[in-house]
């Protein structure tokens, strides 16, 4: 063993209690340390004598210390002042109300300030005076002053000065253990420093340029190695033995009769490639793509249907209860005069149903189960699973996706999302997985007419959606997102709801649906809205994705700006299903430059793809797969979307270097989520 393993807690100056206040950085082993990189640096690297100081820039002096001293000030504050001197001259430091400090000042002790000099005292007196300087004494080489100094980020209860200490130690002991594992042809070819030499420079840079260097085949090596594993997966993938179905056109024809359209040229096309797969035999792995309301659900429940009729058992796994209660009672009655049982398993069922459903999804009694990620706990085990479908993948992480996979022994597995990736970032993250494209909306859909208005336009807007309704028309309003509370936004919808129902619209039918509406009410709320019962729609996010409504054709969206632009395409993405003409109405009064930009695209585009490339130029990679999918950028160097032409190299390389890296190989450290 290299140590590199071994828990920090045996690092000098650790021990088991800050080992603990470090594991909640995510640091646990001597390699977690090392690769625990600073946020930013101070450079402390000019180094001055006393005759040649100047205010302005932070320097360092280097001087032994000749006297210290205790001043009470007027105010009853107590300054503590040092004078330290070289051979060139003598000058102060000095602090407020820090008593301890002077423990560390003694006659004749080396020490180096680093600080800026005092305006005030040195115009006045020439004096050169350092206030709060940073300091270092007896001999810790110039770790925290006359070099660019790391500052890291930490937690509460552990100090720069200390944390530095610890890198430095362990940058010392362990540092020769990390091995070089790409290849010495490439480092040279790009003028890249060693494994060792780029850890080094990353904590205690030597200059920021060589720095730069260092971080830079940091990023390149983890891209490099998460491709890798990519194609590693791939392989194996072409080798693994899944369910080869038959043909078995029965079910899946009578459905296509059921429905009151036809599938347009591209859903066909989907649909052979999902048919093709699914007759093969390694295990289906297929992301389908397809803008808000293309008509992603009918796809999936063919090949659930085909599953069925091949004798194994279907799982369709949506993100919110409200859509997997959807998705169940439109399902529902359709596949029962199929001759089919279809379940739904979400959290909020009653225990005894759902015991009752794990029973028959067990011994295979149920065919299709709907549900939210309750379908992957523990206690849900298939009798014989043989389709997996994800619907809105985004919003799940890369693991809940392999939960399920666990569950059958391979089913095939299709994944859909309305979120177009750009297709960078879907290499990079879906590089194992097929892509099939909805690019077609249905006939007669038209563009969704999209405006931001200000909420002094209230009357007019109030007064259009009356109109509208008039005419037999629906309208979704959504409030609010305050923060990410859910209750404020509660509070929220039921304060909008009242004022809407009795002072504005109290002559027409208004429902209020929020997540904490029980799902039976809520589902009753939905059934009426879709009959036409309703008339307006109150709603918190909760309708956000997949909700299908095809009568309704207004959505107005309350304080707009809170919301990014993939999740506007989405909320607006509720209107528009029917070949009706149908409005947006974005209400926003904020005047923040970016919020504008964002709604702006919004009433420009209609295409989710343009706008999520919009929405990635205006946020960055992080904010746009937010903090809701987790495990979906695994990356600790690497910003994908400053990064791109390092992706792209990492790609070209890792295609060249591959057959170097046996399975055995060392991984990433801190280990890619994947
Ligand atoms: P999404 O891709 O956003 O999940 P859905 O599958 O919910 O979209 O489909 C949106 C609406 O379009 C639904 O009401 C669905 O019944 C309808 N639809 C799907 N395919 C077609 C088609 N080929 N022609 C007409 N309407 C369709
Ligand atoms: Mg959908």
């Amino acid at each position: 063993m290299s140590g590199l393993e071994k828990s920090i807690q045996f690092v000098k100056g650790i021990g088991p209690q800050r080992a603990r206040l470090l594991e909640k950085l995510g640091i646990k082993k001597i390699e977690d340390l090392l690769y625990h990189i600073p946020r930013q640096y101070r450079d402390r690297s000019l180094i001055r004598k006393i005759n040649q100081v100047e205010p302005g820039q932070e320097i360092t002096v280097a001087g032994t210390v000749k006297a210290r001293d205790k001043i009470r000030t007027r105010s009853g504050r107590t300054i503590y002042k040092i004078a330290f001197a070289d051979e060139t001259g003598i000058a102060y430091a000095l602090w407020f109300d820090q008593p301890f400090v002077f423990k560390n000042f003694v006659p004749d002790q080396e020490v180096l300030i680093s600080g800026k000099i005092n305006e005030k005292t040195w115009e006045q007196f020439k004096r050169p005076e350092f206030i709060h300087p940073n300091f270092e004494t007896d001999g810790e080489g110039g770790l925290h002053s006359g070099r660019i100094v790391p500052l890291y980020p930490l937690t509460e209860g552990v100090n720069q000065n200390q944390f530095r200490r610890w890198i430095n130690t362990v940058l010392e002991d362990y540092l020769g253990a990390l091995r070089e594992f790409l290849p010495e042809e490439l480092l040279r070819e790009r003028n890249w420093p060693s494994l060792q030499a780029a850890i080094g420079e990353l904590h205690f840079p030597s200059d920021m340029e060589l720095r730069e260097k260092a971080h830079e085949r940091l990023v390149f090596e983890e891209l490099f190695l998460f491709q890798i594993k990519l194609m590693r997966k791939q392989e194996q993938k072409g080798q693994e033995e899944g369910y080869c179905h038959q043909a078995a056109p029965d079910l899946t024809r009578k459905f296509l009769q059921s429905l009151s359209f036809r599938l347009t040229g591209s859903q066909e096309k989907v649909w052979k490639e999902i048919n093709e797969d699914m007759e093969s035999s390694p295990p289906m792995s297929r992301l389908l793509q397809g803008d808000v309301g293309a008509g992603k659900t009918v796809i999936a429940l063919l090949s659930l249907l085909k599953t069925v009729e091949n004798g194994w058992q279907g799982a369709f796994m949506a993100p919110t209860e409200i859509l997997a209660e959807q998705h169940y009672i439109k399902m529902e009655p359709v596949f029962k005069d199929l001759g089919l049982e279809t379940l739904l398993l979400t959290g909020s069922i009653s225990a005894r149903e759902k015991k009752e459903n794990y029973r028959k999804i067990a011994c295979g009694e149920a065919d299709i189960v709907v549900g939210t990620h309750a379908l992957i706990q523990e206690q849900v085990s298939f009798n014989q699973l043989g389709m997996v479908v994800i619907d809105e993948q985004h919003r799940f992480g890369v693991q809940q996706r392999e939960a399920l996979l666990d569950q059958g022994q391979t089913p095939d597995l299709l994944v859909m999302t309305a979120t177009p990736i750009p297709r960078s970032l879907a290499l990079t993250l879906y590089g194992d997985l097929e892509v099939s494209v909805i690019d077609e909306m249905p006939a007669g859909r038209k563009k969704i007419i999209t405006r931001v208005r200000k909420s002094d336009a209230r009357p007019n807007v109030y007064k259009f959606i009356r109109e509208q309704v008039k005419k037999g028309q629906q309208a979704f309003i959504v409030c609010p997102l305050i923060q990410e509370s859910e209750k404020l936004q509660l509070v929220a919808a039921e304060d909008m709801f009242g004022y809407l129902n009795e002072e504005i619209f109290p002559d027409l039918n208004l429902m209020l649906i929020h997540g904490q509406v029980a799902p039976a009410e809520r589902a009753r709320a939905m059934d009426r809205f879709k009959k036409g019962e309703i008339d307006i729609m109150v709603s918190t996010t909760v309708i956000e994705v997949g909700v299908d409504i095809p009568g309704a054709t207004i959505m107005l969206i309350e304080d707009a700006h809170r919301f990014g632009l993939s999740q506007l395409h989405q909320l607006r993405g509720r209107v528009g299903r029917s070949d009706q003409q149908s409005y947006c109405i974005l209400m926003s009064d904020s005047d923040d430059e970016q919020a504008q930009a964002r709604l702006k695209a919004l009433t420009q585009f209609s295409d989710g793809f343009l706008l999520a490339e919009e929405d990635l130029r205006l946020r960055g990679a992080g904010d746009f797969f937010g903090t809701r999918q987790h495990g979906a950028t695994p990356f600790r160097f690497a910003d994908l979307i400053q990064h791109q032409d390092l992706l792209r190299l990492a790609r070209e390389k890792a295609a060249r270097y591959a057959r170097l890296y046996s399975e055995s190989d060392r991984r990433f450290p801190g280990e890619i989520v994947r």
